[in-house]
C-alpha cells in the first residue's frame, strides 16, 4: 500500500515559508492564509445543478457596438480627432495608406496610446481596377510599411478599401491578409452591420460615411437604431478642421465631431465603443472558441474555461453569463471568481453572473457564507 509522504519542513524552509507568507500577506494576497479555491467556507454545489454558460453577443453585455474609423492618414486625425476621443477614454481605428507617409512618429504615438493602426492599402489604389498580383502588392507593401514603422505592431488586423470600392473576387484575397475588411458604405441606417454579425460579416463590413451636410441628429438616429437592433456601426471620417470650406464635402467641422463624440460617450452604457480590430477579434473568439463549463466538486466551484485562440486576433476577454447553483442564490452569500486575476462578481438577475474570460484562461467561481 502506498503511504502518503510526510511533508516535513526543515527549519530553514519553515523560515522562508513563513517569510513568504508574511510577504504575501503584506502584499495583500489572501491565498497564503486560506486558499480560496479549497476554502472550507465554500458552499457545496447541489447534485442536480447543471452548469451552463453563454458568451454575450457584445463585450460587457452591451447592446451594440460602435467604431470610430479614420481614412487616408490625414494630420487632423492625430492633431484634432485623437485628443477629443482620448478625453472621453475612447480609441479609434486609423486606416493608413502608407505611400505618402514621411513622419511616422504621430502614428506610432497613437498606437502606443491604444488606438488601432490599420491598412488602407499602399497607394490608395482602386483595387477592382488592378490585376490580382498588383492587389497583393498593395496589401503586402502596406503591411510591411506599417509593421516596420510602428514599433510593437506585429499584425495588421483591419483593412478599409479605398473609395469603399471592392468586388466579391477581392474579398478572399484581402481575407488572407486581414482579420476584417470594411467595404460597403452608406449615409443612413443601411450602414449598420445588422445581426447576425458573425465571422462572415467580418469579410464585408459596412461603414457610415461622414460627409456634408453634417447633420448630427440624422447621424444620432442611426446610432440609436444600432442600439435598438443590436448591431455594429462603423463611422468613418476623412479630414477634420475647425472651420472647413463649405465646398469641401469630406472635411468635417470639428464642432460636429466633438458633438458626435459627446453624444456617443453619453450612450456608453448601451454601446461597446472599440476599434475595428478589437470588435472583430471578439466576434472571432465568440464564434471560434468553444466555452467549457463544469463542476469541480472537490473545490465546490464551477469551472469555466476557454481554449487559446489558434488564429492571430487581439486577446480580447469574452463576456460570459454563467447560471449558478440555486443554493448560491438563497441567503446572503459572497460570490467570488478567480482565474488569472480575481474578479468581483454579483448576481445580475437572481440566477446569472457576468464574467470576463480571457482566451486560454480557467476561471473558478464559488460562493462563501458571509
Ligand atoms: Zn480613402
Amino acid at each position: 500500500m502506498l503511504k502518503a509522504p510526510k511533508f516535513v519542513l526543515s527549519r530553514a524552509q519553515w523560515r522562508s515559508a513563513t517569510y513568504a507568507c508574511c510577504l504575501a500577506a503584506c502584499l495583500g494576497f489572501a491565498a497564503c492564509t486560506r486558499n480560496p479555491l479549497t476554502s472550507e467556507d465554500s458552499l457545496p454545489i447541489e447534485e442536480e445543478y447543471q452548469p451552463s454558460a453563454s458568451v454575450c453577443y457584445w463585450r460587457l453585455d452591451k447592446k451594440a457596438a460602435l467604431t470610430f474609423s479614420f481614412d487616408d492618414a490625414r494630420a487632423s486625425h492625430w492633431q484634432l480627432a485623437a485628443p477629443i476621443l482620448e478625453e472621453k477614454g475612447l480609441v479609434g481605428t486609423f486606416n493608413l495608406n502608407t505611400k505618402g507617409i514621411r513622419d511616422w512618429k504621430p502614428w506610432s504615438s497613437l498606437y502606443e496610446r491604444g488606438h488601432e493602426i490599420a491598412s488602407h492599402t499602399y497607394s490608395h489604389a482602386r483595387l477592382p481596377s488592378l490585376r490580382p498580383e498588383e492587389v497583393e502588392f498593395e496589401l503586402q507593401r502596406a503591411i510591411d510599411d506599417l509593421t516596420a514603422n510602428i514599433p510593437g505592431l506585429k499584425q495588421v488586423l483591419s483593412f478599409a478599401y479605398p473609395y469603399c470600392d471592392y468586388t466579391p473576387e477581392l474579398i478572399p484575397i484581402v481575407a488572407r491578409y486581414h482579420l476584417s475588411q470594411r467595404a460597403g458604405r452608406a449615409t443612413d441606417s443601411r450602414a449598420i452591420n445588422a445581426r447576425p454579425v458573425d465571422v462572415t460579416t467580418l469579410n464585408c463590413l459596412k461603414g457610415y460615411w461622414i460627409r456634408s451636410p453634417y447633420d448630427l441628429e440624422d447621424l444620432l438616429r442611426v446610432v440609436d437604431e444600432t442600439v435598438r437592433s443590436g448591431g455594429w456601426l462603423i463611422v468613418f471620417w476623412h479630414s477634420l478642421a475647425r472651420d472647413p470650406s463649405p465646398s469641401d464635402p469630406n472635411t468635417a467641422p470639428l464642432a460636429f465631431f466633438q458633438g458626435f463624440v459627446d453624444a456617443v460617450a453619453a450612450r456608453s452604457d448601451s454601446l461597446w465603443i472599440a476599434t475595428q480590430g478589437e470588435i472583430a477579434s471578439y466576434i472571432w473568439e465568440r464564434e471560434g472558441l468553444h466555452l467549457q463549463v463544469g463542476v469541480d466538486r472537490k473545490r465546490n466551484a464551477v469551472k469555466v474555461s476557454l481554449p487559446e485562440a489558434n488564429r492571430t486576433v487581439l486577446p480580447i476577454p469574452l463576456t460570459v453569463r454563467l447560471a449558478v447553483p440555486e443554493s448560491w442564490t438563497k441567503g446572503n452569500h459572497l460570490l467570488r471568481a478567480q482565474g488569472r486575476r480575481r474578479q468581483q462578481v454579483q448576481l445580475r438577475d437572481g440566477r446569472t453572473l457576468q464574467l470576463e474570460l480571457d482566451p486560454g484562461e480557467e476561471l473558478y467561481v464559488w460562493a462563501e457564507g458571509r
